[in-house]
C-alpha cells in the first residue's frame, strides 16, 4: 500500500470516528468578517468567531480560515447572539378554540429562526395542570429552545372562564411544577385579571418566591382597587417582570405623558420592564415620549400570537427596529434582545458569546431604505433602517439561512449532485435524501 493511499484511509477513519477530515481544522465553523456584537463581553467590533462542538471556540480579529471545516463570509453583516424573545404563545395544537392553549398560540419553529431568534418563553399559556401537556406537545418537540413561564391559573390561558377564576390561583402546585422543571419553567405569569383583588399577583409572587423564579405580570384591567404604584413599589420584588410596558392601558404614563413615577419607582427597586408588543401593547404615543425621557424596556419581547403576528406586530425584528426607529443604538437594542432577557429568566448561559458559550447565533442585515412601522392602533412610524435575519445557529449548527450564504453554488457541483452540506455545521439539510459526503465542507 503507498503511503498516499494510507493516509487517505487514514483521513477516512479519523472522519468517520470523529467526523472531522483533517487534524488542521479543529474548528466546525468560522464566521468570518462580521461585525461581532456581544454586549455581555462588550464587543461591537469586527471579529471571526469559531464554533467547535456546538460552542464558541474562539472570537478574534482574525483566525485562520484553514483552521476551519466550514468557512462563511460575514462581512457587512451583524453577528449577535442568538436573540431571546421572553413573551410569546406557543402551546398550540390542543385543538382549543379562542384559547392561548389551544388556536391563539403558534407553533414556535415557524416564527423563530427566520428571526434570528433561538430561545422563546411562553408567556403562561399553561398552569400546573397543563402544563406537562404543554411540554409533550410542544417544548420537547421544537427545535427552538422553548422554556415556560407557568400561568398561576391551574388551567393556564384558556379564556376568562379559567383565568378569571381566583380559585384556580393557587402557588403550591405551581411553585411545586416550576421545581420539578427547573430551568424549564422559568418564571410565574399572571396575566388578564379583571378583578379588584390582588390575589393573582400575590399568588404568583409567593410561588415565583418558593420556585426562586420571577413572575411576570400583565396588569389586565386596570382599577383603582389596585393601583400601578402599589404594584411596582410594594407586591411585586426586584427581578420581576412588568410586560406590556408600553401599552399605555394601566397608567403607565401620567396625566401630562410623561412615565408614570410608579415606573421609575419600580425601576429603582429592581423591578424589570419588558415591552411584550402583542396585538394590544405598543403605542407610538406612549414609548416615543418615553424612550425620549431615557425610560428604556429592560427587554424586547413581542407577544407572538394569532392575533398579533400579521397586525402592527410582525416578528421579533420587527420590534427590534421599531427601537431603532426611536432613535436607541443597535448595540443596546441587541442588548435588550439577548444579555438582557438572558440574565432576566436567569439563563446566564444564553445571550452571549463567551468563548465555551452555546452558539446560538444570529446574522443580522442592516438594511437602509425608507420604512413604516406600525403600532397597535396602526399608526405608523417612518424608519430608515430594518433587520433582517440573514442566518440563524443552534447550538453550532446553522437552522436557517436566507441567501444561501453557507451553501456551494450549484454550478460548482458534480453534474450529478445530490446532499450538500456535512453535520459539522448542517442542521437543516442533514439526514434529508443522501448521506453527505465528508469532501464537502
Ligand atoms: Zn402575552
Amino acid at each position: 500500500m503507498s503511503l498516499n493511499i494510507r493516509l487517505s484511509l487514514f483521513a477516512l477513519a479519523c472522519f468517520f470516528l470523529t467526523g472531522r477530515s483533517s487534524a488542521q481544522e479543529k474548528y466546525d465553523l468560522l464566521l468570518r468578517g462580521g461585525h461581532l456584537i456581544d454586549p455581555k463581553n462588550r464587543i461591537s467590533a469586527v471579529r471571526d468567531l469559531a464554533i467547535v462542538d456546538g460552542k464558541v471556540a474562539a472570537v478574534a480579529e482574525r483566525i485562520d480560515p484553514a483552521e476551519a471545516f466550514k468557512v462563511v463570509d460575514a462581512s457587512g453583516l451583524y453577528v449577535t447572539p442568538g436573540l431571546i424573545d421572553i413573551h410569546v404563545h406557543v402551546y398550540a395544537g390542543t385543538g382549543e378554540r379562542n384559547s392561548y392553549a389551544g388556536d391563539n398560540s403558534l407553533p414556535p419553529d415557524g416564527f423563530t429562526f427566520r428571526v434570528g431568534v433561538t430561545t422563546v418563553a411562553d408567556a403562561g399559556c399553561a398552569g400546573w395542570r397543563n402544563f406537562e401537556d404543554f411540554k409533550e406537545r410542544i417544548i420537547d418537540r421544537s427545535r427552538t429552545r422553548v422554556l415556560a413561564f407557568i400561568n398561576i391559573v391551574g388551567s393556564g390561558m384558556r379564556g376568562p372562564k379559567f383565568e378569571q377564576n381566583l380559585w384556580d390561583m393557587e402557588a403550591k402546585p405551581t411553585a411545586e411544577m416550576a421545581l420539578r422543571y427547573k430551568g424549564l419553567i422559568v418564571g410565574v405569569k399572571t396575566a388578564h385579571y379583571a378583578g379588584p383583588e390582588w390575589k393573582p399577583v400575590e399568588q404568583a409572587v409567593e410561588a415565583g418566591t418558593v420556585a426562586n423564579i420571577p413572575v411576570m405580570v400583565d396588569f389586565g384591567s386596570n382599577l383603582p382597587e389596585r393601583p400601578i404604584g402599589e404594584l411596582l413599589t410594594k407586591k411585586l420584588r426586584p427581578g420581576d417582570i412588568y410586560t406590556h410596558v408600553h401599552s399605555g392601558n394601566r397608567n403607565e404614563q401620567d396625566s401630562s405623558g410623561k412615565v408614570s413615577s410608579a415606573l421609575w419607582e419600580g425601576r429603582k427597586r429592581g423591578v424589570i420592564f419588558d415591552v411584550g408588543h402583542g396585538g394590544g401593547s405598543f403605542l407610538w404615543r406612549v414609548a416615543a415620549p418615553a424612550v425620549k425621557e431615557g425610560f428604556l424596556p429592560d427587554s424586547i419581547s413581542t407577544d407572538l400570537h394569532t392575533g398579533s403576528m400579521n397586525a402592527g406586530m410582525k416578528d421579533m425584528l420587527n420590534v427590534m427596529d421599531k427601537f431603532l426607529a426611536l432613535g436607541v443604538s443597535l448595540d443596546d437594542v441587541i442588548l435588550r434582545s439577548t444579555w438582557n432577557p438572558a440574565r432576566e429568566i436567569k439563563h446566564e448561559e444564553l445571550g452571549h458569546l463567551s468563548v465555551g458559550a452555546l452558539a446560538d447565533v444570529a446574522v443580522l442585515r442592516l438594511e437602509k431604505g425608507s420604512y413604516g412601522f406600525v403600532d397597535m392602533y396602526g399608526a405608523r412610524m417612518n424608519g430608515t433602517q430594518k433587520l433582517t435575519c440573514e442566518l440563524a445557529l443552534k447550538d453550532g449548527k446553522v437552522v436557517y439561512d436566507l441567501n444561501g450564504l453557507t451553501r456551494p453554488d450549484w454550478e460548482s457541483l458534480p453534474k450529478d449532485y445530490r446532499q450538500t452540506g456535512n453535520p459539522r455545521w448542517d442542521r437543516i439539510n442533514v439526514g434529508r435524501g443522501q448521506r453527505p459526503r465528508p469532501q464537502q465542507p
